[in-house]
């Protein structure tokens, strides 16, 4: 399959790549029974393409056939305070500016569920929710015989689902023809021009400038910065409405309704003049990164010299990401996970097995190494509560 060189946002500029990390696994989420499977699953070639037109990021040599969203596909945050604390606070913004009450709510991506479930249990509303992840036995929700999930993506076909706020979250960034899919979600909404659109993504200012190399991984094949996510909207016939990132700067969430013509006519928001700071972020990014790996590298192999023993928390995307990306050294045995969910899988690509916190407790690392870092806290007390102090190291 060759790279594509047009960018499928703005459906003109040509794509410049500026970072390339090869045989990346194709999935990372996806819940790995043993180790040679983990080890075996299928790769697949990131190249990150920066489109100067439009400031759109993807990853060029991306392939849909090598993708998988099914039931295996654990991905859920919602076993975190923190997570859940800003999850119903989300809801509970939105519920209040948009007056959600006693609507229909549509969730295109729903996942497991959780904020359609927040949206319609706190607002009273009647909720749709679509995703071929959905697993249907972990809803216990009074609101439950009010929500209908569809184990599906959302397409064409379901445009006679219609809602008062219709909300993506953690998707279009899964989502290759980025204007292709937008377009559609307009196309369903028809004339109903006071339907709320809500998407929340990761934000990439953030991955460029941080240069988070863990943030880029096989999954996400589109990424976006205030700038890139407003033009597109506005290109596919929204009205952009507001701008934010939130979640410590790692989500970007857009707020819209669908325009009365073809391409939104609302003046441009202050947060999207970001297109001359990222070209200078793509710029830097390759040195950036070479200077990163190297100092993590020298980190863990320190440790090992040091006879530490070190763990990963988190055993989501970040994880993989970090551990394929980096050379590990053998000391890095385990990656431990606080989703009951992925205890006892192995982490796709290298194999590493996936441990609970509790495992901790006689395993004794010295270094837990904190995939995000807004979990710090949290992993700290839990830490201290089986009587451990290792040293926290957070990416
Ligand atoms: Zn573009």
């Amino acid at each position: 399959m060759s790279d594509i060189t047009t960018c499928p946002s703005c459906e003109s500029g040509t794509f410049q790549v500026f970072y390339e990390a090869k045989s990346a696994p194709a999935n990372s989420c996806i819940l790995l029974g043993t180790q040679e499977e983990a080890e075996k699953y299928p790769r697949g070639d990131i190249r990150l393409g920066f489109c100067p037109e439009c400031g759109f990021i993807s990853n060029v040599a991306f392939d849909e056939k090598l993708t998988e969203y099914d039931g295996r596909y654990e991905e859920t945050q919602g076993f975190s305070g923190t997570f859940n604390s800003f999850h119903k606070a989300l809801a509970e913004r939105m519920i209040e500016r948009y007056d959600l009450h006693e609507k229909d709510i549509i969730e295109i991506g729903c996942g497991k569920g959780e904020f359609l479930v927040l949206l319609c249990e706190i607002g009273n509303n009647r909720g749709t929710g679509f995703d071929p992840g959905f697993v249907d036995d972990r809803i216990d929700s009074p609101a439950a015989d009010r929500i209908e999930f569809v184990t599906d993506f959302y397409s064409e076909k379901y445009t006679d689902y219609q809602g008062d706020f219709v909300c993506c979250k953690m998707t279009l960034e899964h989502i290759h023809p980025t204007a292709d899919f937008i377009k559609t979600v307009r196309r369903s909404i028809g004339d109903r021009l006071d339907t709320v659109i809500f998407f929340q993504i990761p934000d990439t200012t953030r991955i460029i400038e941080d240069c988070a190399f863990e943030d880029i991984y096989y999954e996400h094949c589109s990424y976006f910065t205030p700038g890139s996510l407003a033009r597109l909207f506005r290109r596919c016939g929204f009205d952009v409405i507001a701008l934010e990132t939130e979640y410590d700067g790692q989500y970007l969430t857009i707020e819209a309704r669908p325009s009365k013509n073809e391409i939104g006519t609302f003046a441009s928001l202050p947060e999207e003049n970001d297109l001359e700071a990222i070209k200078q972020g793509i710029a830097d990014f390759p040195a950036k990164f070479k200077k990163m790996r190297s100092a993590w590298e020298s980190k863990l192999e320190k440790y090992k010299t040091d006879g530490k023993k070190v763990v990963l928390w988190g055993s989501g995307s970040k994880g993989v990401s970090f551990l394929t990306t980096l050379k590990v050294p053998d000391n890095i045995e385990y990656v431990v996970d606080i989703n009951p969910y992925r205890k006892g899988y192995f982490m796709s690509g290298t194999g590493h097995k996936i441990v609970d916190p509790e495992f901790l407790k006689d395993y004794k690392p010295d270094v837990v190494i904190v995939m995000n870092g807004i979990y710090c806290d949290e992993i700290g007390k839990d830490l201290n509560k089986m009587g451990l102090d290792p040293e926290m190291v957070a990416l």
